[in-house]
């Protein structure tokens, strides 16, 4: 489909401009509509039936090999669910169930943490004798920065176990946690502001 280049264009005459900026303008228009109007839109042709099943299976190949390799490296995992949902599905309040559950477990675990690193293996504050373990938690005696990324909160009591109670860590209750480390940020303060006045 050459028509458009063989074809006779119509020649362009401007006539009436005010100055050469205009000129420009309206020839640069008059070019285009030129060009629309000898280079109609091609529609794209509808596909036949034989393109539109080819399109079709080449889709269900392409899910049936998906769904393929999701059974090859899934199995464990989706019969794992399988069942979970099975189990909620007869039980509705299996998921609530499950959640205390898990999380008897997780304070069962802080407890005992908490007990460890407390005085004569019960859950109290080592700097004032507070024993209510809601609002007791692991102090890093000497703060160490590295201790402290690796034991992200929440998962402390975890690594503490996993890592068989190392030294360096007390329990402390929130109250005398908050205070030590406001003080520890105060030393830190003198500390640089000294540190500045000795090399000045
Ligand atoms: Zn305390």
């Amino acid at each position: 489909m050459q028509r458009g280049r063989t074809r006779e264009l119509p020649e362009i005459i401007i006539t009436s401009f005010t100055d050469a900026e205009d000129y420009r303008k309206q020839y640069a228009a008059a070019t285009a509509r030129r060009y629309r109007a000898s280079h109609p839109r091609k529609r794209k042709p509808e596909p036949t039936e034989v393109e539109k099943a080819a399109k079709l299976e080449k889709r269900r190949q392409y899910t049936r090999e998906y769904d393929r390799k999701l059974r090859e490296n899934a199995e464990t995992r989706k019969e794992l669910n399988r069942k979970r949902v099975e189990r909620a599905k007869a039980d509705p309040h299996y998921l609530d169930k499950r959640r205390v559950i898990v999380q008897k477990y997780r304070r069962k675990r802080r407890l005992v943490v908490l007990a460890h690193y407390g005085a004569d293996g019960t859950p109290v504050c080592r700097h004032c004798g507070f024993d209510d373990p809601r609002a007791l938690v692991i102090d890093h005696i000497n703060d160490d920065g590295a201790v402290h990324r690796k034991t992200a909160k929440g998962l402390i009591y975890f690594w503490l176990i996993k890592q068989n109670f190392p030294e360096g860590f007390q329990t402390l209750c929130a109250n005398c946690n908050t205070i030590k480390e406001y003080e520890r940020t105060h030393e830190k303060l003198i500390a640089r502001a000294l540190c500045g006045l000795t090399r000045g």
